[in-house]
């Protein structure tokens, strides 16, 4: 039988729904969270990025601003945004988008961010509530795989679970959370030996590493529950024929578009061995998005020792 498909979308409107009945009742107690959101420079991804966030906010209620700098912007410049919307009481979440303009020091932007606005869960204080499970503000990705997870009710503890990419950013704390729910995790990177055979080890297998189609069927052990994360892209007609055989819509968007999305399973080949596995778009993609809003109304939250017993864990 061919894997469950595990779509995003379903969940992240299901999680959706929740923010929005969360935001009525901080409406209630006087509060509307509020997003601020930097742009810096012209990368075509980042821009379509921010605006989706942006349209997120608007249509569940909650305040935003999209701060846009040139492609020329410093990282002076970024650090005054920065610390002007660390003061300002309206504004819960401050979200830089990366990546930054090559001159900027990104480091040190993200560093300068209030960690209580922190709604990206990078700065290194929000690391660290992540790794001493204390209450903080988790990376959107990770936060959203386990929802994933969770409410597609693939079970997690006791199960061993592979992840493979090790960046802050996804790989880690996807670990850590795996961790944190009882799996027995491991983390893969370009360096690990006989990378099929110990992913094939997996109940739970999160391909994170950002190399289109590279996992393929011999990675999965039948019945695994597979992630991806990646968001890559192929422009061949060759490669629509290689990972979606016999797709049209897929052919249409390499024809009408020049490409179409691929994340780093080869469906092909993985689709009759795994027991469930999320698409690519429409799997872990959209939840990320989902994960803001709620990092966001946590933040509101946290901020507000008052409104703390509203703080889900
Ligand atoms: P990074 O490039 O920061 O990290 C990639 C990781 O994969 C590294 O740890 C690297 O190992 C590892 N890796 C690379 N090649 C191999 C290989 N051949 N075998 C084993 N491991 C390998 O990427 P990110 O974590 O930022 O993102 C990963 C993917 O997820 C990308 O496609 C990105 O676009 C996507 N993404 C999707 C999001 C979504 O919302 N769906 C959000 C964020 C990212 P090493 O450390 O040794 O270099």
């Amino acid at each position: 039988m061919p894997a469950r498909i595990l779509s995003g979308i379903a969940i992240r409107d299901q999680i959706q729904a929740e923010v929005t009945v969360e935001i009525e009742q901080l409406r209630e107690a006087g509060v509307r969270p509020g997003l601020a959101v930097i742009l810096a420079g012209n990368d075509p991804g980042s821009e379509i990025y921010t605006r989706n966030k942006v349209k997120t906010c608007e249509k569940l209620g909650i305040y935003s601003e999209r701060m846009v700098f040139p492609e020329t912007t410093t990282t002076e410049e970024l650090l005054s945004q920065v610390k002007l919307l660390n003061s300002r009481s309206e504004i819960d979440g401050i979200l830089v988008q990366l990546p930054l303009p090559s001159q900027v020091d990104s480091k040190q932007v993200l560093l300068a961010v209030d960690p209580q606005k922190d709604v990206d869960g990078f700065h290194p204080m929000n690391v660290g509530n992540l790794v001493t499970q204390r209450p903080g503000l988790v990376p959107c990705t990770p936060a959203g795989i386990l929802e994933i997870l969770k409410r597609s009710e693939i079970p997690i503890k006791g199960q061993r679970a592979v992840v493979i990419g090790r960046s802050d950013i996804v790989g880690k704390p996807v670990a850590l959370l795996l961790m944190h729910h009882h799996a027995t995790v491991t983390v893969c990177h370009s360096r690990t030996q006989n990378l099929p055979a110990v992913c094939r080890e997996a109940d739970i297998l999160v391909a994170a590493l950002g190399k289109p189609g590279m996992v393929t069927g011999e990675f999965v052990k039948p019945g695994a529950a597979v992630i991806d994360v990646g968001i890559g892209r192929i422009t061949t007609l060759e490669e629509v024929e290689r990972f979606f055989p016999g797709d049209p819509k897929r052919r249409s968007q390499v024809e009408t578009k020049g490409s179409t999305l691929l994340g780093d399973i080869d469906p092909s080949t993985v689709l009759p061995v795994a027991g469930a596995l999320t698409p690519v778009p429409g799997g872990v993609g959209p939840l990320t998005i989902a994960m803001l809003m709620v990092n966001t109304v946590r933040a509101a939250r946290l901020r507000r020792s008052h409104l703390a017993a509203y703080v889900a864990t």
